[in-house]
């Protein structure tokens, strides 16, 4: 099962597709995860990744494809994956849709979390005080969502049209097992 979540910063789709890939069994490709994890060390690309990431501005296109490329063709995704946090520009879809289509092989699922813009500043803050975050200030929530309207909406809605019978909205307001119980329901239905 390839799967892909959408959404803006705080609408809970790590969760949701953290507890999906453990209950299909394949890995939770999150960029934001994997991005933070290599600020952990110490060489050239740490105090680059530190000053983006904790500004709110997006990484180059080119280091995510890497990254993105190299997970996707080892073993760990032999039964599929979630992508969670990519595409998130146009360049990387672009990049996305050749590899496919090089690799031969397609995405079962879209799922695109909405949720409105204030939640997401209410959920982001309540994270900044739990999880203690750097890139989770008010500053940079603002940079952040800034960035999923300019940057990823047109991917959302691209994708919404190149997989129109296997995109779907998700209403994120809901509660977490609401929300999860809805993602399953979808796949279910998707296997009859
Ligand atoms: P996230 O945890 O998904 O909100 O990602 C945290 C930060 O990592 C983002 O604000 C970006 O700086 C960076 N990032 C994550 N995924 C990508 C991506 N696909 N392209 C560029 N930057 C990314």
């Amino acid at each position: 099962m390839k799967i892909v979540f959408f959404g803006p910063p705080g609408s809970g789709k790590g969760t949701q597709a953290n507890l999906l890939a453990d209950q299909l069994c394949i890995p939770h490709l999150s960029t934001g995860d994997i991005l933070r994890k290599k600020l952990k060390n110490e060489d050239d690309l740490q105090s680059q990744l530190k000053e983006t990431l904790s500004s709110g501005n997006l990484v180059s296109d080119d280091l995510l494809n890497q990254i993105i490329a190299e997970r996707i063709l080892s073993n760990e995704c032999a039964n599929g994956f979630i992508l969670d946090g990519y595409p998130r520009t146009m360049s990387q879809s672009d990049f996305l849709f050749s590899f496919m289509e090089k690799n031969n092989f397609s995405l079962d699922i879209i799922f695109d979390f909405k949720l409105d813009f204030k939640i997401v500043q209410q959920r982001i803050m309540n994270r900044y005080i739990e999880e203690k975050r750097a890139d989770d200030t008010i500053e940079v929530i603002k940079t952040r969502l800034n960035k999923y309207i300019k940057e990823t909406h047109p991917v959302s809605k691209f994708f919404s049209n190149q997989f129109s019978s296997n995109y779907f909205s998700i209403d994120a307001s809901l509660e977490i097992s609401e929300i999860q119980k809805e993602l399953i329901k979808i796949l279910k239905k998707g296997e009859n």
